[in-house]
C-alpha cells in the first residue's frame, strides 16, 4: 500500500471506531436509516472515491474502495451495505455512461450525500437475470418502463436508480440483446417503493420491492444503446464483488477481535477460555480464513485496477469471504457461549448480518457455477 493508501485506511479505521460502532447496536434495533452516518462519510471522503476526476470525484480505484470498505464493515456491514449498494448502483455508468451522463449523475453524488441503487433482481427472477420481466416500450424519444423490481438495496433512498429492464419483447432473444441499461431518477411520476423490509440482518440497510407503473424514461438515460444491459449489469460484478468481499472480511475480523477478547478474559477451570486448544484451535482457523479472504479480494481488485478479467477471482473472493464471515460469526458467537446468544453482546448481530454475504451479489452457488465454467474453459487448453 502507498502512503495515500494507509491515510484512507487509517480514516477510515478511525470513522468506523468513533462513529459508527457506538450506534451501530441502536440502527440494527430500530431498522432507522443512517442518514448522520452517511452524511459524516460522505464529508469525509469515505463515499464515492471511484468517481472520475473529471466528474469531481477522486478517480480511486477498486482497491482503494475495498480498503474503506473493510473499514467500514468492521464497524457495521448494515452501514456498509447502504454505501457500498450506491456504489453498485453508480458502476454501471461509470463503466458504460457517456461523458453527460457521468458529470450529472456520478457528479451530483459528490456535490450532495446523496445515494444511488441498482434495480436488476424481481419477485420472480433473481440469481436468473434472463428472467427479468419488467419491460421498456419506446414511444417516440422516451422509454415507457413497467414492472416491478425486488430485494433493492437503497430503494427508498436513492436519489436516483440503474433499471434493467428487457426492450426486446421477444422471449427467445439472446440475454445478450434483449435487456436495456438505464438511469433513471427516483422522483419521476409512477415510482413507487414499497415498505422497508425487516431481514434477518443489515437492518441499518434499506432493502424495498418497488414498482414502475408507465414510468417515463427519456432516451437520452439509456447506457451504451438499446440491448447492452445484460452486459452492464454483469461486468458490474467485476468491479463490486471485491469490495462485497472485503465487506465480509471486515465482518469477520471484528468477530475475531472480539471473540479474542473475551477468551482472554473468561475464565472457565480455573483459567482463561483461550487456554483451552479447542478454543484457541477456533481463532486459529478464524485467522486463516480472514487473512486468506483477505488475499482475495487484494488480488481480484488489483487485478480489475490492472484492467485485467477479474470473474473468476472476483467469484473466488466473493465465495470465500462469504463463508468465512459466516463461520466467523458462527465460532464467535459459540466462544462468547450464553452471552453470545444475548443481543447485550455484540457477536449476535455479526452473526445475523453475515447469512447474506452468501446471497446478495450472487449467491454462494452462483460464484461457484463461475468458478466452475471457468475451469471447464480452462481444461480444453490442457
Ligand atoms: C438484503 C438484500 C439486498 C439485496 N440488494 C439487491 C440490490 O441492491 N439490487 C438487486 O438487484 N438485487 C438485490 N438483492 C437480490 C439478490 O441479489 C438476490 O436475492 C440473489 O441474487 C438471489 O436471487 P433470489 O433471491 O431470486 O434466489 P434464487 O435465484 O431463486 O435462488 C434460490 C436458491 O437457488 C440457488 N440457485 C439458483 N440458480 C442456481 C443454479 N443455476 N445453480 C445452483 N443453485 C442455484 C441459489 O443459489 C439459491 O440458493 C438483494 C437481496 C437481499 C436479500
Amino acid at each position: 500500500m502507498n502512503e495515500t493508501q494507509k491515510e484512507f485506511q487509517d480514516l477510515a479505521r478511525k470513522f468506523a471506531r468513533e462513529e459508527i460502532i457506538p450506534v451501530a447496536a441502536e440502527y440494527d434495533r430500530t431498522g432507522k436509516f443512517p442518514w448522520d452516518i452517511i452524511k459524516k462519510a460522505h464529508g469525509l471522503g469515505l463515499m464515492n472515491g471511484h468517481v472520475p476526476q473529471s466528474c469531481g470525484g477522486l478517480g480511486l480505484g477498486v482497491f482503494d474502495g475495498c480498503l474503506v470498505a473493510e473499514e467500514l464493515a468492521y464497524g457495521c456491514t448494515g452501514i456498509m451495505t447502504a454505501v457500498e449498494a450506491s456504489g453498485l448502483g453508480q458502476t454501471p455508468v461509470l463503466i458504460a455512461g457517456n461523458e453527460q451522463q457521468k458529470k450529472k449523475y456520478l457528479g451530483r453524488l459528490i456535490e450532495e450525500p446523496l445515494l444511488a441503487a441498482y434495480c436488476v433482481t424481481e419477485p420472480g427472477a433473481g440469481s436468473d437475470v434472463n428472467g427479468v420481466k419488467t419491460r421498456a416500450e419506446k414511444k417516440g424519444d422516451e422509454y415507457i418502463v413497467n414492472g416491478q423490481k425486488m430485494w433493492i438495496t437503497n430503494g427508498g433512498v436513492a436519489n436516483w436508480y440503474f433499471l434493467l429492464a428487457r426492450t426486446n419483447p421477444d422471449p427467445k432473444a439472446p440475454a445478450s440483446k434483449a435487456f436495456t441499461g438505464f438511469i433513471v431518477e427516483r422522483d419521476t411520476p409512477g415510482i413507487t417503493p414499497g415498505r422497508k423490509e425487516m431481514n434477518m440482518g443489515q437492518r441499518a440497510s434499506d432493502t424495498r420491492g418497488i414498482t414502475f407503473e408507465d414510468v417515463r424514461i427519456p432516451k437520452e438515460n439509456v447506457l451504451l444503446g438499446e440491448g447492452a444491459g445484460f452486459k452492464i449489469a454483469m461486468t458490474t460484478f467485476d468491479k463490486t464483488r471485491p469490495p462485497v468481499a472485503a465487506g465480509a472480511v471486515g465482518l469477520a475480523q471484528r468477530a475475531i477481535d472480539e471473540a479474542l477478547k473475551y477468551s482472554m478474559e473468561r475464565k472457565a477451570f480455573g483459567t482463561s477460555i483461550i487456554n483451552h486448544q479447542a478454543v484457541a484451535f477456533l481463532l486459529a482457523d478464524m485467522a486463516i480464513g480472514v487473512e486468506t479472504s483477505r488475499l482475495a479480494w487484494m488480488l481480484s481488485a488489483w487485478e480489475t485496477d490492472q484492467g485485467k478479467r477479474n470473474s473468476y477471482h472476483a467469484s473466488i473472493a466473493k465465495a470465500l469471504a462469504a463463508d468465512v464471515a459466516n463461520k466467523c460469526a458462527t465460532d464467535a458467537v459459540q466462544i462468547f457461549g450464553g452471552n453470545g446468544f444475548n443481543t447485550e453482546y455484540p457477536v449476535e448481530k455479526l452473526m445475523r448480518d453475515a447469512k447474506i454475504y452468501q446471497i446478495y451479489e450472487g449467491t454462494a452457488q452462483i460464484q461457484r457455477l463461475i468458478v466452475s465454467r471457468a475451469l471447464a474453459e480452462r481444461a480444453k487448453q490442457l
